[in-house]
Order: C-alpha cells, then structure tokens, then sequence
C-alpha cells in the first residue's frame, strides 16, 4: 500500500502498509486529527487501494479500479458525510449504510464505507453503526473520521483501530504547496509557518475567503487575550462571531488547535497539531495552571454552540472566560 503525495505522518502509513501486505487489514479503523491534517485524503487513499486491482503497488492510480475510485463512481467505494455547519452524520445515512453493508461486493474484494463524521460526531448514528462494527459483513471495512476519537462511542472506539494524524514538516509542508498549488515559494514558507504545517488550512489560507478570516480573528483573539487592558479589545474581536455561526464555531476550533500547541511548547511534550506557533509560542507566557484549561475551554463552547446557545451572550461570556486568571 503506497501513499502518493501523502506527507509525514511515517508510523501510520507503515502500520497501513504493513496490516494491509499482511492480509489482515483492520475491518474498523478512525483517523483523528485537527482539521486539515489530512485525514479525508488519507482515507481516501486507503480507499483506492483496498479496491485497487494492481495490489503489488496499490494505488497503482491506473486501473479501472483506481481510475472509478478517483472519479467517485466504484461501486464498492462509498462515502458518508454529513451535511449543514456542523457536517454531521445523520441516522438516515447511517440506516442507508446498513442496508447497503450486507450485498457483496461487486468488483474488489472490500466493500469499503468512507465514514465522515465532520466536526461534531452524534451519538444516535454512531449508535446504529455499533452493530456493523460489532459484526461486521464480510469484506467490509468502516474508514470513520473524527477530529477526536474521545467524541465517539467507547463501544465503537475499542473495536477500531485509531490512528492520529500530524501536519508534516514546515519546510516538507511548503515545498508541497509551492509544486502543487503553484504558491510563490516565499508566501508558501510564510503559510507554513502561519499554519504549523497544516497543509489544509495553508490551501485555505491561499485560496483566502471566510476560513482565512477565521484564522486571522483566532490568531487575534489568542494575542489580544493577552493583554492586561485586552477586555474590551477582545470584546471587538468577538464582535463578528455574534452574527455567523459558522464562523464562531470555525474561530472555535482554531482557537482549540493554538492552545493545545501552546499546552505543548510549554511543557515540552507531546506533538503538535498545527495551530498558529507564533501566537501559541506567546501564551506560553500564560501561568500553567490557566493555560491547561484553555483547550477544554473552547470545546465547551463548541459544544454549548451545537446546543443552539445565543451567540451574542457566548461571544460575552467567552471573553470574560478567557481573561479569567
Ligand atoms: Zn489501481
């Protein structure tokens, strides 16, 4: 099993490759990782592959196999993902998935399911989906993906095999950007510093739009938070959350991204996920005791605005929060 274009991320494709030589590719597998690390694309690729007809050096790309795959058209390839801000998994898809699980496979030895779970994993489709992992059809293999897989089920989590996705190297991040989206390399070496590596987010920031702003006001919510006389700079800052939803949850989850890097340059373990390090690097200066609960922090949020909270009081009550000592 090879990983065309795929960076870094060395020990879960050698784990893939080598369960796959094996024959005994794992029939449940969840891909975690911040958004934009690649986990669609790597699912994707293992996807390809299972099917691929050429299996010595699968995705050979080639194949009828591959060349369907690609083109979203294999029958035995079939993707589940949500719709509306949160991209969540309905139960209807779920109970369409069920039907579909138990046919044969009709070209490639797998009936592969691409399971999306976007930003907010529910419990009642994860709870119709337990019984196909449980007893799974024969050839079926369950590709799920979450940002976390601490927001799935126990039950579904103990019988898949995780796999927890990094951004790659700044310097690899960037080269890959300037050969493959054509960035100026000056610009792609600044993205990948802004980024940390996170090759979706540095797309993102060079196609601009909405999601570079939710980088830019996440970078400036963190720095002004710092301030001693931030309070009412902050609230400016929040100000635009109060009217898009998307935004507030988008600012979220960026935010949650530099804190847990900053979490981890501050005590020098762990791995980081690709926030912004410059901005993670100055909350270092913050007390521990008062960084450490920054990242739960913004999932609250998270989770009070997927609960429908007014977004006007959240936004207020967010910035009291993060200025707490
Ligand atoms: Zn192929």
């Amino acid at each position: 099993m090879e990983f065309p274009g795929f960076l870094g991320n060395e020990r879960v494709k050698e784990a893939l490759r080598s369960a796959f030589s094996a024959g005994r590719f794992p029939h449940a597998v969840i891909f975690q990782g911040e958004a934009g690390c690649g986990k669609r694309t790597l699912a994707e690729l293992v996807a390809k592959a299972l099917v691929c007809r050429v299996r010595e050096r699968a995705p050979c790309g080639s194949c009828p196999s591959c060349i369907r795959t690609a083109a979203g058209s294999h029958p035995d390839v079939r993707v589940i993902q949500g719709s509306g801000s949160t991209k969540a998994v309905s139960v209807e898809a779920v109970r369409a998935l069920l039907e579909d699980a138990y046919r044969m496979p009709e070209e490639a030895d797998y009936n592969v399911y691409i399971i999306d779970f976007g930003g907010k994993t529910m419990d009642a489709p994860q709870n119709k989906l337990l019984k196909l992992i449980e007893e799974p059809p024969k050839g079926a293999v369950f590709l799920m993906i979450s940002p976390s897989a601490e927001a799935m089920l126990p039950t579904i989590r103990s019988r898949a095999q995780i796999f927890t996705l990094r951004p790659p190297e700044e310097e690899a991040a960037a080269l890959w950007l300037a050969e493959n989206r054509q960035a100026d390399p000056a610009r792609a070496r600044e993205l990948a510093a802004l980024c940390g590596g996170n090759l979706g987010r540095m797309q993102e920031e060079l196609e601009g739009g909405g999601a570079s702003q939710a980088q830019a006001l996440a970078v400036q919510i963190a720095q002004t938070m710092l301030l001693p006389t931030g309070a009412h700079r902050l609230l400016a800052a929040t100000f635009p959350l109060q009217k898009d939803r998307a935004l507030f949850r988008e600012v979220l989850s960026r935010l949650t991204s530099i804190f847990r890097d900053a979490c981890v340059l501050r005590c020098g373990c762990g791995e980081l996920v690709g926030g912004a390090p410059s901005a993670a690097d100055k909350l270092c200066a913050l007390p521990m005791r008062r960084l450490s609960r920054l990242p739960d922090l913004t999932q609250e949020y998270l989770q009070k605005l997927d609960r429908n909270a007014n977004t006007t009081l959240l936004a207020a009550s967010l910035c009291a929060d993060l200025t707490k000592p």
